[in-house]
């Protein structure tokens, strides 16, 4: 598991490294699903990631959210609270501030390597954020 995890921080490093102008200045608007009508889909390893991510705040479950947002978007600040961790779909901004989207093509090869890290943990490919880091919650106990 451990490597597994390793791989996808890996990914993160390896996107950012990428000649690609984005600049995220987090404005957290791509953080409101219900608005962009947009959310993430995670694959496990990512999952698995934002939950230890999530539990290292000292948190146990995600909260309700009644306004259609992230459940890992503190309300209080409006701050990510797992921004360092936070998956891949964040990192490529649906985000008109931070220069739209990142072209699938531009990141294939990335994509490629989470869904492999997918297959290793026994995932069931990418899934909305909530569902998929509410899973990665129990399994990571
Ligand atoms: S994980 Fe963080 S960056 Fe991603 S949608 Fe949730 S609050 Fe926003």
């Amino acid at each position: 598991m451990q490597n597994a995890l390793d791989e996808v921080r890996q990914v993160y490093v390896d996107l950012a490294q990428r000649p690609i102008q984005r600049n995220c200045l987090r404005k957290t608007e791509c953080c409101h699903f219900k608005l962009t009508r947009r959310t993430p889909y995670l694959t496990k390893g990512e999952a698995v990631v934002a939950a230890k991510a999530f539990r290292a705040t000292g948190r146990k479950s995600l909260p309700e959210t009644v306004d259609g947002s992230c459940p890992m978007l503190q309300q209080e600040t409006g701050n990510c609270l797992i921004y360092e961790d936070r998956p891949f779909g964040c990192r490529t901004h649906f985000c008109a501030a931070a220069g739209g989207p990142i072209a699938r093509r531009e990141v294939l090869d990335l994509i490629r390597r989470l869904e492999d890290i997918d297959l290793v943990l026994n995932g069931n490919g990418p899934r909305p954020l909530q569902n998929a880091v509410a899973d990665a919650l129990e399994e990571v106990g």
